[in-house]
């Protein structure tokens, strides 16, 4: 059986071209970029050059690109160094971010008694920005709006543009989840303002277990891992030359083939949408569908049915691997967060598709054909 693989917002496959530049360095290039011999100075030259491609790409200086071993890392260090060392005292939020930005901020208000404020959602997922707009106007500390910019499950674009002007009126530090966003949809930090964005190579092609920040050379917050100096004494521990080549070489050809693969993946969620619509019973889809959306991610809601809760299981058992719109603690599936806040939870099956450059018409057909033995379809 060949299998489809259609959950690239978990993480997507590694592009051939990354690939075999990563096992080339990795053959021969073994030098620690801090030695200051032949071979460490041609490690630090690679880790260098990686870090521009990033800044140029993102429109930020290279002293403002930090690496990290992924996103969560990124995002716990710039949360909890605000906290330690910008002075920031209150957290203004969204229910619909990434758990590593809601388990972080729930542990500093828990453990450092910070204010947190998490915004009203629509049905979409879009946050309340005139809710926004009047915390900030009353805010009466230093204060720190975490808003992603794509959001994972439900494929639901911030207005990060509006939102980074708002923080930036009322002196607030803007930190934006970027990872699902990254080389799928410009970002640039000369036109919204950021005070610091996260990406994960793994998202876009990259190899897993790298990630970076950018983060506002107006900010600069002390080290969070104690050691040597690497990363300019941010970020302690030898650097993953081979992740970082890899994961910059991915990042830039995403971006330069954005235009061909959006038309592309554009064309197969289109495809997907009518024929689920046309011929399946009941069928609802999840966040932005008109205009800002992440064109790689399709959350489509399953009526209830005896067979609803068995989805999942039987896409997996017909060669499908997909995503379940909920999440599974100790055995007990829950509701997730993301649609208990759009109001979207209940007794219909959630399951979110994503899709990449590497999927095809016929995949998107074969989905279509096999979900019609799993749910009702219409008459
Ligand atoms: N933020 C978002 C929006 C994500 O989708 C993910 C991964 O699913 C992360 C952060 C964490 O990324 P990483 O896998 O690099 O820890």
């Amino acid at each position: 059986m060949t299998r489809i693989y259609f959950d690239n917002a978990s993480t997507s496959p590694i592009d051939q071209r990354v690939l075999d530049r990563m096992t080339e360095l990795m053959a021969v290039q073994y030098g620690n970029p801090s030695s200051i011999h032949h071979h460490g100075r041609i490690s630090r030259s690679l880790v260098e050059e990686s870090r521009r491609k990033i800044a140029t790409i993102l429109g930020a200086s290279i002293g403002e690109i930090f690496f990290t071993s992924s996103a969560t890392e990124a995002n716990n260090m710039i949360l909890k160094n605000a906290v330690r060392h910008l002075g920031v005292s209150h957290i203004i939020t969204s229910p619909t971010e990434h758990p590593c930005v809601l388990n972080s901020v729930s542990y500093l208000k828990e453990e450092q008694g910070i204010q947190v404020s998490i915004l009203a959602v629509d049905q979409y997922g879009n946050p309340d920005l005139d809710q926004l707009n009047s915390l900030l106007q009353n805010r009466s500390s230093n204060c720190l709006v975490s808003i992603m910019h794509g959001n994972n499950e439900i494929g639901t674009v911030s207005d990060i543009k509006t939102i980074g002007e708002l923080c930036a009126a009322h002196g607030a530090l803007f930190h934006c989840d970027t990872v699902q966003s990254l080389g799928k949809v410009s970002v640039n930090v000369n036109e919204t303002y950021f005070s610091f964005l996260c990406g994960s190579a793994h998202k876009f092609h990259g190899p897993k277990g790298v990630g970076f920040f950018y983060m506002n050379m107006d900010n600069i917050i002390p080290p969070y891992i104690h050691g040597g100096a690497q990363e300019r004494n941010m970020r302690a521990g030898t650097e993953n030359l081979y992740g970082i080549v890899g994961m910059a070489d991915a990042l830039e050809i995403s971006v330069n083939e954005m235009a061909q693969h959006k038309e592309h993946l554009l064309r197969l969620r289109s495809h997907f949408k009518s024929r689920l619509s046309n011929e399946l019973e009941g069928i609802e889809y999840n966040g932005n569908q008109e205009d800002a959306f992440l064109y790689h991610i399709l959350s489509v809601s399953f009526p209830a049915t005896d067979k609803a809760d068995m989805l999942m299981f039987n896409l997996d058992i017909s060669g499908i691997s997909a995503s379940s719109g909920s999440a599974c603690s100790s055995g007990i599936e829950a509701d997730s967060h993301v649609l208990v806040a759009t109001g979207k939870s209940g007794s219909r099956k959630t399951i979110r598709f994503s899709l990449s450059k590497y999927n095809t018409l016929a995949e998107v057909d074969e989905v279509v054909d096999k979900l019609k033995t799993m749910t009702p379809v219409r008459s």
